[in-house]
């Protein structure tokens, strides 16, 4: 039996089971057929494929994974579920279950022990953790070919943005610095087991090679820029970047600036990654 659970049946297995789904463990099950076909379409799978599913639930999206993959590990954190998964995918031969929080288990060990190329990430996430989980991924030179995954939209937009308005930050930037982000589709509360309070949307990030990045020499302090750029939003980039980056002399932010051609009067978020990188190459190069 593979695929995934209408409204009706997903009440039914957390009835027999007794789960009261968790608002802290951020569990809005999926109850929409559609969706999951538009997750699992978005994620291009073939039966050579290996997926890693983070928090599998009840095994909804697991059951269409495993009707379409070769291998799908999938990590739970609450164990009560682990009876459930136990249940829903009891004909599922290629799933394996791993009771566990995926912001600290090894994933150095899980690709060792379970993976042999590069993996593709399909999820539902929990949205309390959306962006830690979705740094560890990218910061953790993990082979992967893609994630797609459901968040909360305003996160997804957020992933998504380019440089100039609200939305585009320290996400945008670590995000597009490693993949190449599109919004895949956008999801109404009601199709959830309890309904979130928050619209959610399908992302799909496709990893860039690393010769297709713009690689710089020194990754910290990127990202040190990035978040001094974006520490006080409404100060130009020489004040906002002077006091987030105490270690290094205004003078001298200055001049790297000037030598970058980015003007110093300009407000961190109109700045692409190319110029981001730019400056950081320029710092560690001339300055530093
Ligand atoms: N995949 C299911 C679906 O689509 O219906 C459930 C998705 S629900 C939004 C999020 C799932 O992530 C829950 O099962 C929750 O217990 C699990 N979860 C929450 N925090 C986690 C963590 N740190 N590590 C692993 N799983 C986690």
């Amino acid at each position: 039996m593979s695929g995934g659970y209408t409204l009706s049946e997903t009440r039914e297995i957390i009835k027999r089971f007794g789960i009261k789904p968790s608002k802290g463990l951020g569990q809005n099950f999926l109850t929409d057929k559609n969706i999951l076909g538009k997750m699992v379409t978005a994620a291009e799978l073939n039966q050579n494929d290996q997926v890693l599913e983070i928090g599998p639930g009840i095994g909804t999206l697991t059951r269409e994974l495993a009707a379409k993959v070769g291998e799908v590990v999938a990590v739970e954190i609450d164990k009560r579920l682990v009876p459930v998964l136990g249940h829903t995918l009891k004909y599922c031969a290629n799933v394996e279950v791993i009771n566990a929080d995926i912001l600290t288990f090894d994933l150095k060990s899980l690709w060792k022990d379970h993976f042999t190329g590069r993996v593709k990430v399909v999820a539902n996430l929990p949205y309390y953790v959306t962006s830690p989980i979705i740094m560890r991924l990218l910061e953790e030179n993990i082979p992967l070919e893609r994630i797609v995954v459901m968040v909360q939209k305003e996160v997804a937009q957020r992933m998504n943005a380019g440089p100039g308005g609200k939305d585009y930050g320290a996400l945008s930037i670590a995000v597009q610095y490693r993949s190449r982000p599109s919004i895949v589709a956008e999801i109404p509360p009601t199709v959830f087991v309890p309904p979130p309070k928050v619209a959610s949307a399908i992302i799909r990030l496709d990893i860039k090679d690393a010769d297709l990045r713009c690689a710089v020499k020194d990754e910290r302090l990127l990202f040190r820029l990035v978040r001094a750029a974006f520490g006080q939003r409404r100060k130009t980039l020489i004040n906002a970047l002077g006091s987030g980056l105490s270690s290094i002399a205004k003078e001298d932010l200055a001049e790297a600036l000037e030598g970058c051609g980015i003007d110093r009067r300009r407000r961190g978020e109109t700045l692409s990654i190319e110029e981001f990188c730019r400056l950081a190459d320029y710092i560690y190069e001339k300055i530093m």
